[in-house]
């Protein structure tokens, strides 16, 4: 069964009620303004704040790792069913994907990733991590939680909505790619926008950060294994030494970004692993580096890939050291929709003010959201969580990081307004008019 039919056939299945959010309001433009404002005076409700703090801290004491995310996983369906919210699983080995909405066309996406990191987590309090070397330290627990907030906002105003809501709960965004096996997958088929959010420690909350264009770098990872030959370190003459070539192999890669990218075009090559002998007194017969490389556009993260392969060979072959070069994983920069970007702002704006949305330099960090942004048109942003009287928040993946839960609400009225806006403002006339789905149910 193709992607529409199915949802299309579940969505026979289930009828539902709801309180529309325009009940007092007809569908004008001076209704959908006032949605995102609505929404969020739903989601700081206690009943639906206490839930959400509720879901988070259940995911924080159990957390997995990526495509282990069994439990976690199961909450997120358990929760979709009780509200009545169909979905598909498995998905991605732990991902499941929930549709909200009419079963019809524009479909629009918000994404969550679900999965933790290989961590000690250090913070003492009540709903610290159970698990011991595992830890939610990048804030998916909240993230997870958000989108099921979202997902009964947007059930509970169903009857408002003009096409169809996707809810991505995606596995592995730390490692694995876990993006890339959802759209392999193909529920992103017929998918017209998506969009995703990561909360900020060092940003203020109650405030949003994006940017049109690129906003994430893409790259990925090198490792390369610098084989000489072994022998007594006092008798340098009868060996090849590798940590000599492996350390002018480290010089020479620093002249990429510092001489040949161009100065406005931002790169990063960091050697981040260097790993060889085991002795005072003796060459070892090989050195293994690695590292990552990072930039905002594909013929950057080409050229810069190409290069470090050259150099790497190249340089050993100067000190008589041969070289393999692998590139174990790679990703896209994270560029945004400037036409999202823009309903972003205004919807955003119009619940929060204008002045809490926030430009941001483009970052070169890198987010797995990015392979979306490649075969859909996605928007990606920041939710600041710093509130001085509170203390200072640590950043992502430290083993003490923290999550301000007063954000909770904030988050899932950002999801269910920008979907339910954009469902409203982005009718693609198109597919209405041509028929062209009708056939297929
Ligand atoms: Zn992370
Ligand atoms: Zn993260």
């Amino acid at each position: 069964m193709g992607f529409i039919k199915w949802v299309f056939f579940i969505f026979a299945l289930c009828a539902s009620g709801s309180t529309p959010i325009l009940s007092d309001s007809s569908f004008n433009s001076n209704g959908l303004s006032r949605i995102p404002s609505k929404l969020l005076n739903f989601a700081k409700k206690p009943e639906l704040f206490d839930w959400m703090v509720g879901i988070r801290r259940k995911i924080h004491e159990n957390p997995e790792l990526g495509y282990e995310e069994f439990e976690t996983s199961k909450l997120i369906r358990a929760e979709l069913d009780k509200m009545g919210i169909s979905y598909r699983y498995p998905v991605a080995i732990t991902g499941v994907i929930g549709f909200v909405g009419t079963g019809k066309p524009p479909f629009v996406a918000l994404r969550a990733d679900m999965d933790a990191l290989a961590m000690q987590e250090m913070v003492e309090w009540e709903h610290k991590s159970k698990i011991p070397g595992k830890m939610h330290a990048c804030g998916h627990d909240a993230h997870v939680a958000m989108l099921l907030g979202a997902a009964k906002i947007l059930k509970e105003h169903q009857k408002d909505l003009q096409g169809t809501v996707v809810l991505v709960f995606q596995p592995a965004e730390e490692e694995g790619g876990g993006a890339e096996r959802i759209l392999e997958a193909g529920m992103l088929e017929n998918v017209d926008a998506i969009f995703g959010m990561h909360v900020e420690p060092s940003l203020p909350v109650g405030e949003v950060f994006t940017r049109p264009g690129p906003l994430l770098a893409g790259g990925g990872y090198f490792e390369a294994v610098i084989s000489g030959k072994g022998g007594h370190a006092a008798i340098p003459h009868h060996s090849v030494d590798p940590i000599l070539a492996a350390s002018n192999v480290i010089v020479s890669l620093q002249h990429l970004v510092s001489r040949e990218a161009d100065p406005l075009d931002s790169q990063v090559v960091t050697v981040a692993k260097f790993q060889g002998g085991g002795a005072f007194n003796v060459i070892p017969d090989s050195v293994t580096i690695g590292g990552t490389y990072r930039a905002f556009s594909k013929e950057s993260i080409t050229q810069l890939k190409q290069r470090i392969e050259e150099v790497i060979t190249g340089q050993a072959a100067v000190q008589k050291c041969n070289a393999t070069v692998n590139f174990p994983e790679s990703f896209p920069p994270t560029i945004n929709s400037e036409a999202l970007h823009e309903h972003f702002h205004k919807v955003a704006g119009e619940m929060l003010g204008i002045h809490r949305v926030k430009d941001m330099q483009p970052y070169l960090g890198s987010e797995d959201f990015a392979f979306y942004q490649e075969a859909i048109p996605g928007c990606y942003f920041f939710l600041g969580m710093k509130n001085e009287t509170l203390g200072r928040l640590e950043s992502e993946h430290s083993p003490y990081f923290q999550i301000n839960e007063d954000i909770l609400p904030f988050g899932a009225a950002l999801h269910a307004s920008l979907a339910t806006s954009y469902l409203f403002e982005f009718q693609p006339e198109v597919h209405l008019q041509e028929g062209k789905y009708d056939d297929e149910f």
